[in-house]
């Protein structure tokens, strides 16, 4: 399994209840690195950017109002199977189905404000990465 990388947010809520270090610690403890690292308090622009995907969904709307209520981190998360092993540690989009001791069972309040966005595919990580960060940003951590 080769070295792998993967997008991460510490969303609104989360960055609101103070666990940036907590959720930062879960990824460490799972054997990823963080690569790079920021805070930011996105525009109405730059998030509806980022979830264009989404736009035509009922709950667009809500999620850029959400995504925009306050600052957040953006990650990159290096290791082995990344982005498989990041949407593991999170948990499913919905808490109330996510699995116990993931992210989202133990700090997301609902489907909307749910803690942790992490990218979804290889090809998606490396767009999202692109959309937050230059490539001299990125530390790749070997040693
Ligand atoms: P994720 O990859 O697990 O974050 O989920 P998606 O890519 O499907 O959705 C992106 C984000 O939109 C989720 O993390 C939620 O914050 C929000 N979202 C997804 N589905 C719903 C929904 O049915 N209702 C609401 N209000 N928000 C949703
Ligand atoms: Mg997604």
């Amino acid at each position: 399994m080769a070295l792998e990388r993967t997008f991460s947010i510490v969303k609104p809520d989360a960055v609101a209840k103070n666990l940036i270090g907590a959720i930062y610690q879960r990824f460490e403890a799972a054997g990823l690195r963080i690569v790079a690292s920021k805070m930011l308090h996105l525009s109405k622009e730059q998030a509806e950017g980022f979830y264009a995907e989404h736009k035509e969904r009922p709950f667009f709307g809500a999620l850029v109002a959400f995504m925009t209520s306050g600052p957040v981190m953006v990650q990159v998360l290096e290791g082995e199977d990344a982005v498989r092993k990041n949407r593991e540690i999170m948990g499913a989009t919905n808490p109330k189905d996510a699995l116990a001791g993931t992210l989202r069972a133990d700090y997301a309040d609902s489907i909307d404000e749910n803690a942790v966005h992490g990218s979804d595919a290889a090809e998606s990580a490396a767009r999202e990465i692109a959309y937050f960060f230059t490539d001299a940003e990125v530390c790749s951590r070997t040693r």
